[in-house]
């Protein structure tokens, strides 16, 4: 971490913290351009993400030279917007990573710092802040502080309304935060009532079947399960690891059929079609929730549990940590031992054989380097 420089802090100079915007007292030492009003606030931001823009800050925060000419200052200018743009795109893809991992106080440094870039270069009123305001409501409901997810949430539903060109994947992630703040409410029905909705406009963009539309399905059926309405909570739990089961198949399928290929000609079709680094997050959070649930459940179902398994080990195996896809492997043997053989049989014997393999070479490779 970055050392502590004392500012003395002179009257007539205003230096804010850059988290809460009190008087600042320290300076971070590594840029010279950001400070902060104690230390606390200095750890909290370097976790979250100053570590990271720490570098980044400097040409923005230092003033700009004098320039003559009009094209120079405008290049400038652009540059300065390119730089700030840059770090709006950082800042919100870190803060949305905290949040899959669930690390919502850290979260609310890096989105913060994203929404206020977003401000300065889109204005008070874009639409572009919304997935900022989405991102920060998220984290309050995880922190408990439902008052102030409500107020984010509620500036994204106005600048939703007023934007006529709004698509309808943001309005899908909009009515999930709302869906998922009424229900930390336990207000049961107006949660459902904004889940549906989610789930409709994810559906208009990609499909009632499309793994972007699951999150929906997945948040009503733990309503319908806290309502210990366990039928319908129960069949939408399958319907969700359906919806990943199969997408994550293809996705083995085409990862199997690559590697069996030699040359690099044929990378491009393991490229074409791959879990993003956020879905890949939202399948951990999930899949494992509905395998507790089915672990916990008082009457064990093999067939499910093994649909559950088996989606497990491939978002392992897809997300190569080889080894926790052993581990999930041979708990899917364990209990599909007692099935009967299906249709899945065949696809879950070449996923073991090949996640085996895998496990193998990395146990070579770590030989052969020591
Ligand atoms: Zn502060
Ligand atoms: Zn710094």
């Amino acid at each position: 971490m970055a050392n502590v420089n004392p500012l003395s802090n002179p009257k007539g100079v205003k230096l804010q913290c850059e988290l809460c915007r009190s008087p600042a007292y320290i300076q971070c030492t590594a840029c010279k351009v950001t400070y902060y009003c104690d230390v606390e606030h200095q750890r909290a931001d370097w976790i979250s993400i100053h570590e990271k823009i720490c570098q980044l800050l400097i040409p923005i925060r230092t003033p700009v030279p004098f320039l003559n000419s009009a094209a120079e200052r405008s290049h400038s200018m652009e540059q300065l917007v390119q730089r700030k743009k840059h770090l709006i795109e950082l800042t919100t893809k870190e803060a949305q990573r905290l949040l899959f991992d669930g690390r919502h106080v850290d979260v609310i440094p890096a989105a913060t710092h994203s929404l206020s870039f977003s401000v300065d270069v889109y204005g008070l009123t874009s639409v572009e802040l919304v997935p900022v305001y989405l991102i920060l409501a998220e984290a309050n409901i995880g922190l408990g502080h439902l008052t102030q997810a409500e107020e984010y949430l509620s500036h994204a539903y106005w600048t939703v309304l007023k934007t006529t060109d709004c698509g309808n994947s943001i309005r899908s992630k909009l009515h999930r935060n709302l869906g998922l703040l009424y229900s930390a409410k336990g207000e049961f029905e107006e949660s459902l009532r904004h889940l549906s909705n989610d789930i409709y406009f994810a559906s208009t963009v990609s499909g009632p079947s499309h793994i972007s539309t699951s999150g929906g399905f997945f948040h009503m059926a733990n309503i319908f399960f806290r309502q210990n309405k366990m039928d319908i909570a129960d069949s939408l739990y399958s319907e969700v690891t359906d919806i990943w089961r199969t997408h994550l198949s293809r996705l083995v399928e085409v990862q199997i059929q690559a590697s069996l290929r030699s040359g690099p000609v044929w990378f491009d079709d393991a490229q074409r079609e791959y879990l993003d680094e956020n879905q890949e997050a939202e399948a951990l959070q999930i899949l494992s929730a509905i395998y507790d649930i089915r672990e916990q459940a008082p009457k064990k179902e093999p067939t499910k549990m093994a649909k559950i398994l088996h989606t497990l080990t491939m978002l392992y195996f897809l997300s190569t940590d080889f080894q926790k896809a052993g581990e999930w492997g041979k708990k899917l043997l364990s209990v599909t031992e007692q099935l009967p053989k299906d249709d899945e049989s065949e696809n879950i014997a070449v996923l073991i054989e090949n996640v085996q393999r895998k496990l193998k070479s990395k146990q070579d490779t770590y030989q052969r380097d020591t």
